[in-house]
């Protein structure tokens, strides 16, 4: 089970890197719901968050963050106290914090250019990350870290990334069209155009002239003149059932 979910990890991150250009030291930003259920599991997440991600990386955290968990009270004051001990990105909100969840959007941005995962147990804001492209989500799940799979929205969007890359551009296709036009003369073409086949397929016109010239010998044998009536009928059933 913990193999499988090291392996997940790895897997995941791989993705990332490659899709989406994220380099160790991770810069990982971390509220308070996350910092609460870690003491919960009693996790040291300085020592976890690296082992799990097998890289370097750095654990921060913003004013706003650890705002939201003073104003929560005493009773969160375990989860507030180990989120001071992380590193203070500085966000927007100067002087008029916001809440966690938003201040870490806001963080994000649209794109997430500056490669940041979120740690973090709040559901509307993982349900709000998943829409983001590019927007590692960490959770924990009972007393284990996970990395959850990379979203649809991330998926897709590294998918298209890729198409766009093999394309040719309009530069290229302009290119290789003055190409094929330098190096395949006019009349080279139209000579090319010449083998191609035409009419309709010749197979389907030689098993008609078959057919046909088949029940003229059949008719013009000795002894059938008496059938002659049957004969046709037969042909023209075939006829229709050609034509079918
Ligand atoms: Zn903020």
């Amino acid at each position: 089970m913990k193999v499988r979910r090291y392996k997940h990890a790895r897997r995941f991150l791989s993705f990332y890197k490659n899709n989406y250009q994220f380099r160790p030291p991770y810069q990982i930003l971390i509220d308070g719901t996350f910092t609460n259920m870690a003491l919960q599991y009693k996790i040291n997440l300085k020592e976890q968050i690296p082992k799990y991600i097998g890289e370097e990386v750095q654990l921060l955290t913003t004013k706003c963050a650890i705002a939201e968990m003073e104003n929560l009270g005493s009773d969160l004051y375990g989860a507030m106290s180990i989120l001071t001990r992380f590193k203070v990105r500085k966000c927007p909100h100067h002087g008029k914090p916001v809440g966690a969840s938003e201040c870490l959007l806001s963080m994000l941005s649209e794109s997430n250019s500056h490669h940041y995962f979120i740690a973090t147990q709040d559901p509307d804001l993982s349900r709000h990350l998943r829409k983001i492209p590019a927007a590692p989500l960490l959770y924990i799940n009972f007393n284990a870290i996970v990395l959850e799979k990379p979203s649809m929205v991330s998926q897709k969007t590294a998918e298209s990334k890729i198409t766009s890359k093999l394309a040719p551009s309009a530069e290229e296709k302009d290119t290789l069209k003055k190409l094929k036009q330098r190096f395949l003369p006019q009349n080279e073409r139209k000579r090319f155009k010449k083998k191609r086949p035409k009419g309709p397929n010749p197979l389907s016109v030689k098993k008609k002239k078959k057919k046909q010239s088949e029940s003229n010998v059949l008719n013009s044998l000795p002894g059938r003149e008496g059938s002659k009536n049957r004969k046709r009928k037969r042909r023209k059933k075939k006829l229709t059932s050609q034509v079918e």
